[in-house]
């Protein structure tokens, strides 16, 4: 895939489609796969600190989220064709996983919430397979058992939605331990499907 480089932060060049596209076939693969959609804070916050931004390239798979990165996409000439915000992306992954067997696990948001979320995704996609909810409120002694309860749930794909930077550096510190196949960080997203 071409990649943008947008100071230092190497961004996929990819719409929303091609970025489910992606995500789907990283579902039929046996590895773990890290999904994460910056916007311009966090691109800047990347610029500031080698670390953060050696986490986000780390990614295999990293989406344009906002106006201002497809802008200066543009600028260095390598344009990116549209805004691919993490929560856009999730619907199309809902709709396609709806048709599959795929498990997904909703980890993030105020206590209810990821429950909330999940009753009202059932109501729209009356197949999906959610295997899980957690609230996103813990100490970093209990993170151990969230890996544990998102493994024991045989969940296939993990939604992140601690806000930024914390769900990129949460999927980071626990990827070698997670047997999820996709971790997508995506924000306040789990709000806004419990509505
Ligand atoms: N959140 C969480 N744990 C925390 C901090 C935040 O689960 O320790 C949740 C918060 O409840 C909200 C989301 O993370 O649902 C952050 O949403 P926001 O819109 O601020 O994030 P963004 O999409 O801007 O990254």
């Amino acid at each position: 895939m071409d990649k943008v480089n947008i100071l230092g932060v190497h961004v996929d060049m990819v719409n929303i489609s091609q970025a489910t596209d992606c995500i789907m076939r990283f579902l039929d693969e046996d590895k773990f796969h890290a999904v994460y959609t910056p916007n311009s804070e966090i691109i800047m916050l990347a610029y500031k600190d080698e670390k953060f931004c050696k986490l986000l390239n780390n990614a295999d798979l990293l989406t344009a989220d906002g106006i201002g990165v497809v802008h200066a996409s543009k600028i260095l000439k390598k344009p990116i064709s549209e805004r691919a915000a993490g929560y856009d992306i999730a619907r199309q992954v809902l709709q396609k996983m709806n048709y599959t067997d795929h498990k997904l696990f909703l980890f993030g948001g105020k206590p209810g919430v990821a429950e909330e979320a999940k009753k009202k995704l059932l109501e729209e996609y009356t197949d999906l397979n959610i295997v899980g909810t957690r609230n996103g409120y813990f100490k970093l002694e209990e993170e151990a058992e969230i890996v544990e309860e998102i493994n024991n749930s045989g969940a296939d794909i993990v939604f992140v939605c601690l806000g930024a930077p914390k769900q990129e550096q949460w999927i980071e510190r626990n990827r070698d331990a997670l047997k999820v196949r996709v971790a997508m960080g995506i924000g306040g997203s789990l709000d806004v499907f419990a509505g």
